[in-house]
């Protein structure tokens, strides 16, 4: 063979490779393309997850959000809360979150059972591991353990329409990932959740703090002014307090403070927000209600505190009693400039009843009729 021959024969078969090289880089490069779009679509989501900045926010997130971007028909989350302690702090600070495709569950074993014992990633387009979503028209699903460090604290469940997105052929590496973030982004949203609440819970007797009160009374009035219904407040002061202090000693004062607390706190509606004030001084915030049925409240929470006995040091019960100052507003009240100007009156009505309740003899309810406060004047 010739020099030019074998060159021949060879730049021939060279050409074969290289247009076989060619299809093969093509087909690469346009896989690497579209994994590099799918990584760029699931690193924009995670980031999308890691800048939601509570976990209320983060949940709807990844149940609502999550749904539509990765165009599923179905999304759901479990979470494991042993002694419901996620759910406590959430609804302490949320009221209910209602998603019907949030799922706490206290055992483990709930969750092994959907996997059927070993907590790995699930991907299938079977029947039997459809069926553990709820019902829905999935044709496929994904079944994500979420773990923290060697701890399982949850699955997400993935649904599809499309028989083929979901099978067990495919690479789970971008949905494990995926996993890992969110496991990321839930606990540390509910350890925010949990300095959040600290900063807003007067630990002793765990009713809100003033901080608490002033925020949701400024949010409350917001919505009372919307929505033309009523606000109404309390101010609760113990009486004689100082004398049980003095008396029984401090910490039996502390105990006094909490069982006042405990007393009022089922007294309430959901929507009530009871705060220490401060001292032995208690606020309670009644949204959408009128003068008349605070009067009934406060009046329930007066006689409800006179009749519970509290046991001193050395077992000896005694009783407290309160006296209360109850205000109220409602928009068709004229004469407030704005927002704070209505805060204003709602503190000072309720201070000056309280005040009135105890130059009346303590332990009764009282409201004082004052003229709309000025807002650029102080209130006193
Ligand atoms: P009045 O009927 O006029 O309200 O009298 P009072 O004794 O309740 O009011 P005063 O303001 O004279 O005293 C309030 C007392 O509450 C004094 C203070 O030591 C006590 N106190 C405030 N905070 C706490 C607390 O966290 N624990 C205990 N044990 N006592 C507290
Ligand atoms: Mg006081
Ligand atoms: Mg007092």
């Amino acid at each position: 063979m010739s020099k030019r021959q074998a060159s021949r024969v060879y730049t021939g078969s060279l050409t074969d490779e290289n247009n076989q090289l060619k299809t093969t880089i093509k087909e690469l490069l346009e896989s690497a393309r579209y994994n590099q779009q799918t990584q760029d679509r699931f690193y924009a989501l995670e980031l999308y997850f890691l800048e939601a900045n509570s976990y209320e926010l983060l949940i709807r997130r990844i149940l609502t959000d999550l749904k539509r971007q990765l165009k599923l028909s179905q999304v759901e989350l479990f979470l494991l809360d042993p002694q419901q302690e996620t759910q406590q702090l959430i609804s302490e600070i949320y009221g209910q979150l209602n998603y019907k495709n949030l799922i706490y569950t206290d055992s483990i074993s709930e969750i092994k059972a959907l996997y059927s014992g070993d907590i790995h990633l699930i991907l299938s387009n079977e029947q039997h591991d459809i069926a553990k979503l709820g019902p829905g028209m999935s044709q496929s699903v994904a079944l994500l353990p979420l773990r923290r460090g060697n701890h399982i604290i949850g699955s997400l469940h993935l649904g599809s329409r499309d028989q083929q997105r979901f099978h067990p052929g495919l690479g789970g590496e971008f949905l494990l990932h995926l996993g890992t973030m969110i496991s990321v982004c839930i606990e540390s949203s509910i350890n925010q959740e949990r300095y959040k609440h600290l900063s807003l819970v007067d630990l002793l007797t765990r009713a809100k703090n003033r901080r608490f009160f002033f925020q949701a009374l400024a949010t409350e009035i917001a919505r009372s002014k919307r929505s033309k219904k009523p606000l109404s407040c309390l101010f609760i002061d113990i009486d004689h307090f100082k004398a049980v202090n003095d008396l029984h000693g401090h910490l039996t004062g502390d105990r006094a403070l909490r069982c006042v607390a405990d007393t009022i706190g089922p007294l309430l509606r959901q929507s009530d927000v009871l705060a220490r004030f401060g001292g032995e001084e208690f606020t309670v915030m009644l949204p959408d209600c009128d003068l008349s049925h605070a009067k009934e409240i406060a009046e329930r929470i007066r006689d409800k505190i006179s009749h519970v006995d509290i046991a001193n040091d050395n077992n000896q019960n005694f009783q407290l009693t309160v006296s209360i100052g109850v205000s109220y507003w409602q928009e068709d009240q004229q004469g407030f400039a704005d927002s704070e100007a209505i805060q204003n009156h709602l503190i000072s009505q309720a201070d000056k009843g309280v005040y009135r309740a105890k130059e009346d003899g303590r332990n009764c309810v009282r409201v004082v009729e004052i003229v709309a406060v000025d807002n650029n004047k102080n209130p006193d």
